[in-house]
């Protein structure tokens, strides 16, 4: 998929590393475009919304904050974890948009599955349904993160 010129130079400033030290595309050899537009099938496979799906991130995000760095056991069976930086990092979709250096691990403990997203992806699947590429550290695999928090579907 041809991706439009403003994509285009958000994906120049991705591919540098010049916000982060880490790598948002990973080895994806997709543009950012045609990432978008696959995640979006997957969520609709599955049967949810982006917007359901951020509301769950959060849910934990804020669970796991009200005790920095300590396990929090969440609705008896996820175990979250959230650890917190100095400084913030700036969205790479260019929007002024400043996210703290949080990282949240969940482990749905009955699935014995984990999953971990910063708030900068809880940000960016809000605002600009990218999950990152695959390959990148905080990839966040959709299917994934649907099974281990129990996204509900919407039908
Ligand atoms: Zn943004």
């Amino acid at each position: 998929m041809r991706q439009n010129p403003k994509l285009q130079g958000i994906q120049m400033t991705m591919q540098a590393g010049v916000l982060a030290p880490y790598q948002f595309l990973g080895d994806d050899t997709r543009n950012i475009a045609d990432i978008i537009h696959a995640d979006n099938l997957t969520v609709t496979q599955l049967e949810t919304t982006h917007a359901t799906i951020v509301a769950r991130m959060k849910y934990f995000a804020q669970s796991g904050k009200k005790s920095i760095g300590h396990e929090v056991v969440v609705d008896e069976c996820y175990r979250v974890v959230a650890e917190e930086h100095k400084g913030s990092v700036p969205c790479p979709f260019a929007d002024n948009y400043q996210a703290r250096k949080s990282v949240i691990h969940v482990t749905n403990l009955v699935l014995q599955r984990s999953v971990y997203y910063t708030d900068l992806n809880i940000h960016m699947i809000e605002e600009h349904q990218f999950y990152e590429g695959i390959g990148a550290p905080y990839r966040v695999d959709p299917r994934d993160v649907v099974e281990i928090l129990n996204v509900r579907n919407n039908k």
